[in-house]
């Protein structure tokens, strides 16, 4: 099985990722835990190349085809051949982020996007994908938090306009409603067992049982 975590940015994905791994090892689950862009050494490669600050102009076009090219790579070394052996995989963001940043935010054409998942991400396409929806100030602040915590800088795409972060959650939401029967969307504004819960009944009334 492969499901997918999306949603913006201090919505809680990698969290509750991990929060889902371990539930799903006391059901003797195992499962392959990856990331995007990323996921293999060459995928991680284009992330620096995407994320660090100096990468200073790239147009939406280009953006999308790196992504892409992150994507192919890490289809095809790593979720192909772990679905391939009946193993699960969950994946920190996936397609719909691109959708949604390059795609509903950046202007790429989504006609063209769909052509690039094609070639990426072929039939491995995920069971389930678990949108995790908080208010835009909340993500805002709990990135904000987390930066402040770790001294870091923000990446390329994380921004602290309102405005922004508001169209993006609006961009998830649309693609939730477009595929009801791939998408579940969770509230990520509660304390983070309430939304472990959450995703484990949707986990298990459409994976397991
Ligand atoms: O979730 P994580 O912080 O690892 O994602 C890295 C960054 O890449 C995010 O800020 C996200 O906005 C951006 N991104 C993107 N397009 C994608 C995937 C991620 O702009 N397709």
């Amino acid at each position: 099985k492969f499901i997918t975590f999306e949603g913006g940015d201090g919505a809680g994905k990698s969290t509750q990722l991990r929060l889902l791994v371990a539930r799903l090892a006391g059901e003797g689950i195992a499962a392959v835990v990856t990331r995007e862009p990323g996921g293999t050494p060459t995928a991680e490669t284009i992330r620096k190349v995407l994320l660090s600050g100096r990468v200073k102009s790239l147009g939406a076009e280009a953006e999308a085809l790196l992504f892409a090219a992150a994507r192919a790579d890490h289809v095809d070394r790593l979720i192909r051949p772990a679905l391939a052996a009946g193993e699960w995989v969950l994946c920190d963001r996936f397609f719909d982020s691109t959708r949604v940043y390059q795609g509903a935010i950046g202007g790429v054409d989504a006609g063209q996007l769909d052509a690039l998942e094609r070639v990426a991400v072929g039939r491995s396409r995920p069971d389930l994908t678990l949108m995790l929806d908080v208010p835009a100030e909340v993500g805002l602040s709990r990135v904000k938090a987390r930066l402040e915590e770790s001294g870091g800088v923000p990446d390329r795409f994380e921004s602290d306009e309102i405005d922004l972060q508001q169209r993006r959650r609006q961009a998830f939401l649309d693609i939730a409603a477009a595929n009801p029967g791939r998408c579940v969307i969770i509230d990520a504004n509660r304390d983070e067992a309430a939304v472990a819960e959450d995703i484990w009944r949707a986990v298990e009334s459409r994976l397991i049982k």
